[in-house]
């Protein structure tokens, strides 16, 4: 059977472990399917070694506006009072070009693609064992301070109740288990 591409958008709450598993995706892909990647443009600041242009573009407030207004933005949501949005172009060519692109972004994100690019596009939601596994992994992380970890915590309660809005939800118990889980969604949605 023909293949297609697909855009995967993946949501969960912050330290559930969807950057880990969408990276571990990539690499099983990696000489399989063409893969190519989404970076998004926040107006939060840079965490720890993160640079310009790899893990986000890093933009202020009114510089995001200006590209919402040019219509450069194909989603956007606000998370913890930054916006965080998808550039259009290259979504939309990654996807006529029929590759595989992995997106970690939040649950309205998730949903805005899915109107967009409607069979082109599947969505996953990824939880976390527990609440208490989840407050381990964001203390793990070390790079926020206590107040940002809580406002994290939080927020993921009221997130894990949307769960059911997506097509497929998976516990993230096993950086392996779940992204051979997602290759698997991947085989049968894009053919
Ligand atoms: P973080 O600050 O931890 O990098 O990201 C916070 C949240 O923003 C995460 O839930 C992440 O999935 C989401 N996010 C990152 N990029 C985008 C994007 O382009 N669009 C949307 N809607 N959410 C995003």
């Amino acid at each position: 059977m023909q293949e297609k591409g697909l855009i995967v958008a993946i949501s969960g709450p912050s330290g559930v472990g969807k950057g880990t598993v969408a990276a571990a995706v990539e690499a099983k892909l990696d000489g399989i399917r063409d893969v190519a990647h989404s970076i998004s443009v926040t107006t939060r600041a840079p965490r720890g070694t993160e640079q310009d242009g790899v893990e986000y573009y890093f933009r202020s407030r009114e510089e995001f506006e200006d590209l919402i207004a040019a219509g450069e933005i194909i989603e956007y949501d606000e998370y913890l009072g930054n916006y965080y949005g998808t550039p259009a172009k290259p979504l939309a060519r990654m996807a006529e070009e029929g590759k595989i692109v992995l997106l970690d972004i939040t649950i309205e994100g998730s949903l805005a693609l899915k109107e967009y690019f409607g069979d082109d596009a599947v969505t996953i939601f990824i939880t976390p064992p527990s609440m208490e596994e989840l407050r381990r992994r964001l203390e793990g992380r070390n790079t926020e301070a206590g107040d940002v970890i809580a406002r994290r915590l939080k927020e993921a309660e009221t997130e894990i109740m949307r769960a059911e809005e997506f097509e497929y939800i998976l516990q993230n118990n096993d950086v392996d288990e779940t992204s051979d889980e997602i290759l698997k969604i991947i085989n049968k949605e894009s053919r």
